[in-house]
């Protein structure tokens, strides 16, 4: 079982009727980075920045992010890698004092690019950091909690003045740097195209969307049976939103858990996802999926997936794919 599986380490991530689909690795460690490479990851699509600013007093500096961001740039050889600006807030082990303390409604509250905003200083720092490491290779910037254009302007800003700040230092930045938004808020899943012009690239984090999208704490231990992707509301807004992607040449990736569940795969296909980013720990298993499914029947089933009226429904759907 495991050494079939390993053979998929240099096999396509094709459909049987012969349809690419783009395997991303989240990555929070050297040891993810490493993996992903060997894995053949298509690049990165999620470094979560956080973990630079955790269980620490003082904020890393310019440099020392820049040297982290350079490494996971030099580790992917040349293939993307998507840098994900601060995602702080009280629901994160932070001790740098950045976050407030006790809110009542930690998800609800100041974290993401809304704590970035209220400390522009720190932003820019980070921003120009990711600047300079993408002087080393394809770096894609992607903005955590974004809910309006309004926001995704104020980030357009700030990486406007970073890039002066650098110029003015005479140090080296990367010419051109793809900017993307999480779609987590389900405000920024119905404004999209309020905003996309100011997008190369979306990527939904599910995680997040589910959470708010149902009401229900990802974390809360008595609600695990309710919070889950397999819900009608969910499914009609993601597949909203890859329709939307591909009227518009915007490409659409799923990064929460679910994109990294061999078990949705056939659900993700059906409703038209093609990018994909996922732990290495399950990259093989969902390639393994990928390239037992047929697309386009798939999406011809994609109707009936999206006739479900529940749970069980969509299981069944699941059970027949
Ligand atoms: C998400 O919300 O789906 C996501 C990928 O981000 P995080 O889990 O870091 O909130
Ligand atoms: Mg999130």
């Amino acid at each position: 079982e495991q050494a079939q599986l390993a053979k998929l380490r240099h096999r396509r991530t094709r459909t049987r009727d012969g349809v690419d689909i783009r395997l991303f690795a989240n990555a929070e460690s050297r040891e993810d980075v490493a993996e992903a490479h060997a894995l053949g990851a298509d690049g990165i699509g999620l470094y979560r920045t956080e973990f630079l600013f955790l269980r620490r007093r003082e904020l890393p500096d310019e440099e020392e992010q820049f040297l982290a961001y350079r490494d996971l740039v030099l580790g992917m050889a040349g293939r993307p890698v998507t840098i994900r600006t601060l995602d702080l807030g009280a629901d994160k082990a932070d001790h740098t004092g950045l976050s407030l303390r006790g809110e009542p409604n930690p998800a609800l509250g100041l974290r993401g690019v809304r704590l970035s905003l209220a400390h522009p200083e720190l932003f820019l720092t980070q921003l120009r950091a990711i600047l300079r490491a993408a002087a080393y290779g394809p770096v894609r910037l992607l903005v955590p909690m974004i809910g309006s254009r309004e926001e995704m302007l104020q980030v357009t800003r700030l990486l406007e003045r970073a890039r002066l700040d650098l110029e003015a230092r005479d140090q080296q930045a990367g010419r051109r740097i793809e900017l993307g938004a999480m779609i987590e808020v389900p405000a920024a899943a119905l404004a999209l195209p309020d905003f996309v012009d100011l997008l190369d690239f979306v990527s939904v984090g599910t995680n997040d969307l589910v959470q708010y999208l149902l009401a229900v704490d990802r974390n809360h231990e008595l609600l695990s049976g309710l919070y889950t992707p397999r819900h009608p509301a969910v499914l009609r807004v993601l597949s909203e939103l890859f329709a939307y992607g591909r009227r518009r040449s915007v490409p659409v990736a799923v990064c929460g858990e679910m994109a990294g569940d061999p078990a949705n795969v056939p659900l993700l296909l059906a409703l038209g996802l093609r990018d994909f980013s996922l732990h290495p720990s399950t990259l093989l298993e969902v390639r393994r999926a990928v390239r037992a499914c047929d697309f386009a029947r798939l999406r011809r089933r994609a109707a009936s997936l999206l006739r479900a009226h529940d749970r069980d429904g969509i299981e069944r759907w699941l059970r027949r794919a």
